[in-house]
């Protein structure tokens, strides 16, 4: 079969490997549609601690089971299905603790090479993340089982109504993927970035208001009567708008911080402000199994996916994927081997 290496950064190589074979409790899955993540285009432009290099990489996927390996019983050939690529080992501390998104083996236990034509899916993965694909729903869309259960995570026990006003900065896959999820829990939604494309974007799938990163304040006291949003989600991963998004909450706001910024760096917040003005500032990471049964439940109800996925390549066309994200052009891409 054909798979994606990553090299090192900037050079992808598609090679030819052997079709793997499931052992006991495994899945081999045809891959039906892989897509292209923020994670992948961090990898491929300077590396990622997570990726090792060289490697297969992709991790967002979605297909038809190939063949099944001994005593796997929820599961036939045939199947269409859909999964996430990491599961907690239910016995670590933190699993103990039922924090499995903190599980100790959970990111050594993930399984990468969706840019491939196969993928294998090792039990754990098999009993607790892997689900049958809905008919009406494309594999494309599918894949985002993923993304989407990150942010179902990070605004579990959120409580957003119909009352709230939430900011979103960044539009990229996640930015939009929250905006999707906040408009759902009928809240009003300002979505803030750079460049008209992406914000247009954000346009067709609800926004009640876009705007400019740099009219963002202006804008957001109008938006807010000069209150400050009720939610704010950091989605850039850049300490700047770390720093700056405690300024945008209202008093008693709640600031969730999920894009992820470079290991070693230090962010620095007014105490007045958390303090008098009862801000919570939430870190958020990755997703436990009942995130990702939330948004498989969500990923059944009609939500419009499509604006998300900005073209569909062969997997000999990665490079050219890859190519056009690092120049911003796009959100994702759908690999169809
Ligand atoms: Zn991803
Ligand atoms: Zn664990």
């Amino acid at each position: 079969m054909l798979a994606g290496y990553l090299l090192r950064p900037g050079t992808v190589e598609l090679r030819e490997v052997p079709v793997p074979e499931p052992a006991q409790g495994e899945v081999l899955v045809k891959i039906k549609a892989a897509l292209t993540c923020g994670t992948d285009l961090k990898a491929f432009l300077r590396g990622h601690p997570m990726i090792p290099m060289p490697g297969v990489f992709g991790h967002e996927f979605s297909g038809v089971i190939a063949a099944t390996g001994k005593d796997v019983r929820r599961f036939r050939a045939g199947d269409e299905v859909m999964a996430v690529h990491s599961a907690p080992c239910l016995t670590c501390g933190y699993c103990r603790k039922k924090l499995y998104n903190l599980c100790e083996n959970i990111m050594s236990s993930k399984v990468m090479g969706a840019f491939a034509e196969y993928i294998l899916l090792p039990p754990h993965i098999v009993k607790q993340n892997l689900f049958h694909k809905p008919g009406r729903l494309g594999f494309a869309e599918a894949a985002l089982l993923e993304p989407l259960s990150c942010v179902v995570h990070g605004m579990s026990g959120l409580h957003i109504g119909r009352r709230d006003k939430a900011l979103i900065i960044g539009t990229g896959p996640i930015g939009l993927l929250h905006l999707l999820l906040v408009k759902q829990k009928g809240a009003e939604a300002m979505i803030a970035g750079r460049g008209w494309e992406r914000l247009e974007t954000a346009k067709k799938l609800g926004a009640d208001r876009i705007v400019q990163a740099s009219e963002l304040k202006h804008s957001l006291e109008e938006f807010t009567g000069g209150l400050g949003a009720d939610f704010v989600f950091e989605c850039t991963g850049q300490l700047e708008v770390w720093e700056a998004s405690v300024n945008y909450a209202r008093r008693g706001g709640t600031v969730i911080l999920f894009g992820g910024v470079k290991k070693d760096t230090v962010a620095t917040y007014d105490t007045y402000r958390l303090h008098y003005d009862e801000l919570t500032l939430k870190g958020t990471f990755h997703f436990t199994p009942r995130d990702v049964k939330a948004a498989y439940g969500l990923l059944k109800t009609p939500l419009n996916l499509s604006p998300l996925i900005s073209g569909k390549y062969s997997l000999e066309e990665l490079p050219v994927a890859l190519d056009r994200l690092s120049k911003g052009d796009g959100i994702k891409y759908a690999l169809i081997p």
